[in-house]
């Protein structure tokens, strides 16, 4: 892998692209510094060694026009106490001032340059405007995961103007490396619970994962799509009905690949969708019409411990219920303390997806984890096995 770890960075003006798309309040306060933060070592290894960092992101969508909401400057001051070091902001991101400030950076110095997305020519991969950003420079990282499935100018195309200089940032490297253990370099048995919605939005996941997976763990919302066109009674239950007809090809691609689909038994029903709403159980397959499930019941969560403790890698994408309303939340939490508990006795988890992520935090469990994945839509389209454009640029 070209990483930066020990690469010479002295004398050399680096481009960075890293991922400061943070949100900001009506104030232009940064209410969650937290990709800011995960930068920093990329930008220190760089500075500290001698190097000039030349940092490149966009921020919100501003659609190739200039706004001064969605501008870099609100985040110089922020930046500047993190790193340490005063950071300066360019006016731009390209052009001849830009250029000058570039070319008069001393060694340690950091600019940062303006919202890449000013420019309808970012989103485009647009070939002038990607040289014109890397003539700024010597080297280029790349160390925003979270872009790393679009073919944009920072974060693809600018690659190939650095032959022999594109290297990837800590980020990218520990994301790489950690859904290699996931994808390819696999520890059996392997099982991945998948959860959430729906299943239109993850059937390309569930069709990958079924060519790897001991184990495939259906929760949500989409296990009642399977169980309904397994025959059973889902009440009000979320159903796609469009993919009633695709399930019997997963379970067909599942027997071809050895692989086990495990649904939940039984099911925690309310009478509408809401954190008050009455509670009862039953059947995952006899669901009173009335009712709607949003949790996964006590069989189900001691049958999916069973599956997740005899496993030596464990991928949770998607919660197993409605986890943001308290009384639907056991089933979820129950899967993160056994994807914790499996994972002190050695077993290797990486939880991904804005979801999965916000509910491991919700019940304190994201340091008993191993990897959690910062990805959004670049981790989706990972896990369905594509190429990621922004992977394949460095490494081509
Ligand atoms: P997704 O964005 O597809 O990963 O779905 C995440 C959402 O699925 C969460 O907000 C959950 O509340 C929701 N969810 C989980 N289980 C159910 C369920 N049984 N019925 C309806 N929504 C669910």
């Amino acid at each position: 892998m070209n990483t930066i770890e020990n690469f010479d960075f002295k004398g050399k003006k680096v481009l960075i692209r890293v991922d400061f798309n943070v949100p900001l309040n009506d104030s232009f306060e940064i209410t969650d510094d937290t990709r800011m933060r995960k930068a920093v070592p990329t930008i220190k290894k760089v500075i500290d060694n001698g190097g000039s960092a030349i940092l490149m992101s966009h921020v919100g969508r501003p659609k190739g026009e200039v706004q001064d909401k969605f501008s870099l400057k609100h985040i110089v001051k922020h930046l500047t106490e993190l790193l340490g070091v005063e950071v300066k902001m360019a006016p731009d991101c390209i052009g001849d001032k830009v250029k000058q400030v570039a070319d008069n950076l001393q060694q340690g110095e950091v600019l940062l340059l303006e919202n890449l997305r000013f420019h309808a020519a970012e989103t485009k991969g647009d070939f002038d405007f990607s040289k014109k950003l890397s003539e700024l420079a010597d080297v280029y990282i790349n160390d925003a995961f979270g872009t790393a499935h679009r073919a944009h100018a920072s974060t693809t195309i600018v690659a190939d103007f650095f032959p022999n200089a594109k290297l990837f940032g800590y980020i990218m490297e520990s994301e790489l490396k950690s859904l290699d253990k996931v994808m390819e370099d696999v520890h059996k048995p392997y099982t991945a619970i998948i959860g959430g919605s729906k299943v239109s939005s993850k059937i390309t996941i569930i069709e990958n994962l079924l060519t790897k997976v001991d184990n495939l763990i259906i929760g949500g919302g989409m296990a009642f799509t399977f169980v309904k066109a397994n025959g059973g009674n889902i009440g009000n239950s979320l159903v796609e009905e469009d993919f009633l007809e695709k399930i019997p090809a997963l379970y067909e691609l599942a027997e071809k690949n050895n692989a086990k689909i495990h649904l939940p038994v039984d099911s925690l029903n309310a009478d509408k969708f809401d954190k008050d709403a009455h509670v009862s159980l039953s059947d995952i397959d006899k669901i009173p019409n009335d009712r709607m499930g949003l949790d996964i019941g006590p069989k189900t969560v001691d049958l999916f411990k069973k599956v997740i403790s005899q496993s030596k890698t464990i991928l949770w994408n998607g919660p197993v219920g409605v986890f943001e309303f308290e009384k639907f939340e056991e089933g979820t939490k129950a899967v993160g303390l056994s994807i914790a508990e499996a994972t002190k006795n050695g077993a290797f988890s990486l939880i991904g997806g804005g979801d999965s992520v916000a509910a491991i935090s919700k019940f304190d469990l994201t340091d008993q984890v191993s990897y959690v994945s910062t990805g959004g839509g670049a981790l989706l389209e990972y896990m369905e096995g594509k190429i990621l454009p922004g992977i394949a640029a460095i490494k081509k």
